[in-house]
């Protein structure tokens, strides 16, 4: 892939971001550096880096793709789905019974992802049946 400046732009705000942004996000910060980028620069570039395996693309429900670095460590998500924050973590619980699962079904995992969809517990609690207080 030819690294063009705007290309190199793109990648450094990707890089910079920890904080899964979509395209148009990407687009705002990416102009804040060069104003000649436009969105569909941003799109094109997206996908072209996806495609050469350098970013991952994630639906986290709200019909937004959002885009990270393909991280050195796997890490799977949290998304508060009051705020859309998105939290990573790792569990070691979680990816070992992940491979005891794939085994069991005669498979050898390679990759998976994970997803969790919450909201903060003191909103869970209003939420909950008011029967139970
Ligand atoms: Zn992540």
């Amino acid at each position: 892939m030819r690294m063009t400046d705007q290309r190199r732009t793109i990648a450094r705000v990707i890089e910079d971001s920890t904080d899964h942004p979509d395209v148009e996000e990407l687009h705002r910060r990416a102009a804040a550096l060069d104003q000649r980028i436009s969105l569909s620069t941003v799109y094109r570039t997206v996908n072209l880096f996806e495609e050469a395996g350098l970013v991952t693309k994630h639906d986290f429900k709200d019909g937004r793709a959002r885009f990270e670095l393909i991280p050195d460590e796997h890490h799977d998500h949290l998304i508060d789905i009051r705020s859309g924050r998105v939290i990573e973590f790792r569990n070691e619980e979680i990816e070992a019974i992940q491979e005891v699962i794939a085994k069991r079904l005669g498979y050898r995992l390679v990759d998976h992802r994970l997803e969790l969809y919450a909201v903060p517990l003191a909103d869970a609690k209003t939420a909950r049946d008011p029967s139970e207080q």
